[in-house]
């Protein structure tokens, strides 16, 4: 299998993140897709390659060219507004975030032009900060998802990996969070339909729910989103990723939030993956794209679930029995010493092999 890979993200390396009322070192570090790369090159099954560059059309196709702008230049804004701050300043966090009761029954917010303000404009949690090699770095996760789904839209190949970092499925059309600045995912599905696909499904199988790929195709008839995910009763993203959820408009049951309890197991896990199986079967896509997270995984430090190394291998045949080209694109995973064996063996169930 074609395994797409850039070591551009290795520039994006933020120091912490505040979650959970601590601050934290940063669970999204480099060391996680490096482990990745290190377990596809130590098997056979896998070739790697570079990306190729589509440039910024296929980004603004789906995302506000507005924060397009914004996160091209945000870095050197933010620190040249910070320039007389006693402290060096490594990542860029907002202080100050829109909410919708400051202007609850008022006129949209306008932009503000300040660098402070604008970083709470744009972003919407403390967990994604902005560094020098951030916006590189997530343009460069684009690139590597596109490659992956033209590999797959060309029929070179019926799979195709994407070792993207920074992850994308949080990032809704105008925003940023949840270590996500572009969505790679839903990218990717709208290039495929650029490129002659009627339909097509992202399925999500990440232990958060991808709040921004719903966003982006909630009334949408042509891309279906299928998510598991853990209940966001409990779970990031909080607000959104219940089962009610299910779409509008043209995109009505094309949106099925499959939510999962804590310390679910693999027998759970497979029979509610089941479900999103039959339902991917009965929209027919004619591709398949897969927002691969690995936080599910037991040892996880941001899930709590009770998957083992098992799951993914099951996990993958069942997308496997589908039996359509499929893109799998990597969002998160936490556990830096379980996610190479992992991920691979997710591939390797897709492929046969
Ligand atoms: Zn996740």
């Amino acid at each position: 299998m074609d395994a797409i890979y850039s070591p551009d993200h290795l520039a994006h390396n933020p120091t912490e993140q505040v979650e959970f009322g601590h601050r934290w070192p940063m669970n999204e570090c480099p060391q996680r897709a490096e482990n990745i790369k290190a377990a596809l090159l130590a098997d056979q099954a896998f070739t790697m390659h570079s990306p190729i560059e589509y440039g910024l059309d296929p980004i603004v196709a789906v995302h506000d060219a507005a924060l397009v702008r914004y996160l091209a230049d945000a870095w050197a804004e933010y620190i040249g507004a910070l320039a007389t701050t006693p402290a060096p300043i490594t990542d860029a966090v907002a202080d100050t975030y829109r909410h919708p009761a400051m202007n609850e029954g008022m006129p949209p917010f306008r932009e503000p032009q300040g660098a402070i303000g604008r970083l709470g404009y744009w972003c919407f949690d403390t967990t994604t900060p902005l560094m020098q090699g951030t916006y590189q770095a997530a343009r460069s996760a684009v690139d590597v998802a596109l490659t992956a789904t033209d590999r797959v839209m060309d029929s070179t190949a019926m799979a195709a990996y994407g070792l993207c970092r920074p992850p994308g499925h949080h990032a809704p059309v105008a925003g940023f969070g949840g270590y996500c600045y572009f969505n790679n995912a839903a990218i990717s599905a709208q290039h495929a339909l650029n490129s002659g696909a009627a339909r097509v499904t992202i399925l999500d199988v990440d232990y958060h729910h991808g709040n921004g790929t719903q966003q982006i195709f909630w009334a949408r008839g042509d891309v279906q989103y299928v998510s598991l995910h853990g209940d966001p009763s409990r779970a990031y993203p909080y607000f959104c990723g219940y089962e009610d959820e299910i779409g509008e408009g043209h995109g009505r049951n094309s949106n099925l939030n499959l939510t999962l309890p804590p310390r679910c197991n693999n027998d759970e896990y497979a029979s509610r993956l089941r479900v999103g199986i039959d339902a991917i079967a009965a929209f027919a896509p004619e591709i398949v794209i897969v927002s691969l997270g690995v936080d599910t995984y037991t040892n996880d430090p941001l899930g709590d679930l009770d998957l083992s190394t098992e799951s993914y291998r099951q996990q993958g045949l069942m997308v496997r029995e589908l039996g359509l080209p499929t893109v799998v694109l990597q969002e998160g995973g936490y556990d830096v010493e379980a996610i190479g064996i992992n991920v691979v063996t997710w591939l390797m169930a897709l492929a046969g092999v």
